[in-house]
């Protein structure tokens, strides 16, 4: 008798249950259609190509789940992933839907470049999204609606539009590079899950981001809120399954010379090694390997997060012997190896305390063979606008960032006196000796142009680079993950010569990394123990005078170095001169050539160099 009551509740549960909605990834299989504008794939979107997508993409259909967290390495699909979550709830479930990229300029881009493609090759999309038409208010970039709902493109930095009409989908692509706030209301990231609130019980909120500093991670923080899933592949061996970490990836390696004369490497037989049986198994292989997801975390789902992380190795469209020479060529620069740890192992990158400590680096300054010694094959400047002062430091490098300090002084005068320039000139214009004789120049200047004087300086660089003489003016940019240079558009003083904007946070780290390395070679810092030269005991404790600083406010994380050493003029000094070193792409066999007097009784002059044309760097982007 019970068990005939319940049958017959079970029936009518059926009958009138809701008719069965697509999951995301049986729509995509059947409705998605990539494009070549926007797919290096074109054809009908196939989860099985990437089977680590399809439940990343059904926990956006799971009941309970409100949260989903998608840390992962570039070129893993985490994004077509996010599309396809978005066409199948304009298609099957609508609602009012916020996308989120880092800025305005992102969204805007984002929504022409992938958006618009996929709703133009996808027929159940096009129906219901109207066409865009001139005049049409419904659909602009920023916005596309369609029956039940539409969906807004907007930047994190907008505080406007984060703040508005309450939405039940939010999706926010690359939130590690979210600014901190949305001009001045706060974070981003509780904004729009605020907007969220009134649809509590179906709301859906994804985030993926590739991550970026260790405590400092957004991504990396959501992640482990939630149920901490990593992507495992089977052991062809033992039938175990592990989670592939570089550090069990293992290669051959061959080192040689590139076309430039800089290092490369030749990479063979790479292969995973299994951690637990240790027996080796080849890319193509362990890529067709059975795999799946296991949560570190499980108990996340009660409170509704599920969390992924996947990293380049089991993506299809990665390349492992690629990886790995990705790797050997960044492995002694920590700006690209932080690159590596975040975009291709999705992992996030710990700032060690990488200084070196003032009184070891005074002590071992040493006597140099001449005023620019021997391994010194190019000279930049670097020089630090103060209100009443510049500081200067003129540094010699050689191929592999090995450096020597060479002359630190300062000009006392306002950067708005000509006085002040004059005596700049004399320092454009000096000549240093070499050990054989040979005279050399500082071959590129990048001057600090914030501050009051920044009209005065950006002037009087662009007037002098126009005579040739390779000073440009340049501004500070702080926050992770600026690039180290780039050239600003040009502004409206209109004098037609470049400025550039440094990355200085990825530049301290690089410098105080080389001040912790104790035997001379690639990125090791020389100093000359000549009192004149200005390497005096207050000149390093500026040099080591900032360390990165990680802060919690509210349980938000942000990075930013910190002074705790007041005059920190040697760092950015440092920091300028080596940007402009790192920038310009030298000639390093020509100068090797023309600056050594090998085989030869007289020490060229330098006329003689001269007259062999002697051309320091192959430009870049600018005339030199
Ligand atoms: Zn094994």
């Amino acid at each position: 008798m019970v068990s005939v009551l319940h049958d017959l509740a079970r029936d009518t549960y059926e009958m009138f249950r809701p008719p069965k909605l697509l999951n995301v990834s049986d729509w995509a299989d059947e409705n998605r259609i990539l494009v070549s504008e926007s797919s290096s794939e074109p054809g009908r979107w196939r989860t099985d190509r990437a089977p680590y997508q399809r439940e990343i993409m059904n926990s956006f259909t799971q009941p309970n789940i409100s949260t989903i967290v998608i840390m992962a390495s570039a070129q893993t699909g985490k994004t077509e992933a996010e599309l396809n979550m978005m066409g199948r709830a304009i298609d099957v479930d609508p609602g009012p839907m916020l996308f989120i990229q880092p800025t305005d300029g992102f969204a805007e881009d984002f929504s022409k470049r992938r958006v618009a493609p996929m709703i133009r090759a996808c027929p159940a999309l096009q129906r219901k999204v109207y066409e865009a038409k001139s005049r049409d208010a419904g659909n602009t970039i920023t916005m596309k609606t369609f029956p039940g709902g539409s969906v807004s493109f907007t930047g994190a930095n907008s505080p406007t539009e984060l703040a508005g009409r309450p939405v039940r989908y939010v999706f926010m692509d690359e939130i590690d590079r979210f600014p901190a706030s949305a001009g001045t209301e706060g974070d981003p990231l509780e904004l729009a899950e605020r907007r969220t609130e009134t649809f509590r019980h179906n709301r859906k909120v994804v985030m993926t981001s590739t991550p970026t500093i260790k405590g400092a991670s957004k991504i990396e923080r959501a992640y482990m809120t939630g149920t901490q899933e990593e992507w495992h592949t089977q052991c062809p061996h033992c039938q175990q399954f592990q989670y592939i970490r570089f550090v069990d990836i293992r290669f051959d390696k061959e080192e040689y010379k590139d076309g430039n004369g800089e290092k490369n490497y030749h990479v063979r037989n790479v292969r995973w090694r299994c951690p637990k049986c240790e027996a080796e198994t080849g890319e193509f292989d362990t890529k067709r390997c059975p795999a799946k997801w296991v949560a570190k975390n499980p108990r996340a789902v009660e409170a509704g997060i599920r969390s992924f992380r996947l990293n380049a190795f089991m993506s299809p469209w990665s390349d492992w012997t690629d990886i790995c020479r990705k790797f050997l060529r960044g492995k002694d620069d920590p700006e690209q190896l932080k690159t590596f740890y975040n975009t291709i192992l999705g992992e996030t990158w710990e700032i060690r305390d990488r200084s070196g400590t003032p009184e070891k680096l005074f002590a071992r300054r040493e006597h140099y063979n001449a005023e620019v010694p021997s391994g010194v094959l190019v000279l930049t400047c670097g020089i630090d606008t103060q209100g009443n002062r510049l500081e200067y430091e003129v540094v010699g490098w050689d191929r592999e960032e090995q450096s020597w300090g060479i002359l630190r002084g300062m000009i006392f005068g306002r950067a708005d006196a000509e006085g002040t320039w004059e005596e700049v000139d004399d320092l454009l214009d000096r000549e240093f000796t070499m050990k054989n004789g040979m005279k050399m120049r500082i071959s590129a200047t990048f001057m600090d142009s914030g501050g009051n004087y920044y009209e005065q300086v950006v002037k009087q660089c662009a007037r002098r680079n126009q005579r040739g003489k390779k000073i440009w003016a340049i501004k500070g940019d702080d926050g992770q993950d600026r690039p180290l240079v780039r050239m600003m558009k040009r502004d409206s003083t209109g004098d037609g010569s470049a400025k550039f904007i440094i990355g200085v946070d990825g530049g301290k780290e690089a410098i105080m990394y080389s001040t912790t390395l104790t035997e001379p070679g690639p990125r090791y810092m020389h100093f000359p123990i000549d009192y004149d030269k200005g390497y005096d005991e207050e000149y390093f404790r500026g040099l080591c005078s900032e360390k990165a600083v990680i802060h919690r406010r509210g349980g938000k994380a942000t990075v930013r170095w910190e002074k705790f050493y007041e005059r920190n003029e040697p760092l950015d000094m440092r920091n300028y001169a080596r940007a402009a070193y790192k920038y310009f792409r030298w000639n390093f066999d020509k100068l090797e050539h023309v600056l050594s007097s090998k085989g030869k009784t007289e020490p060229i002059t330098r006329a003689q160099a001269e007259k062999r044309k002697f051309n320091p760097v192959i430009s870049r982007g600018i005339q030199i």
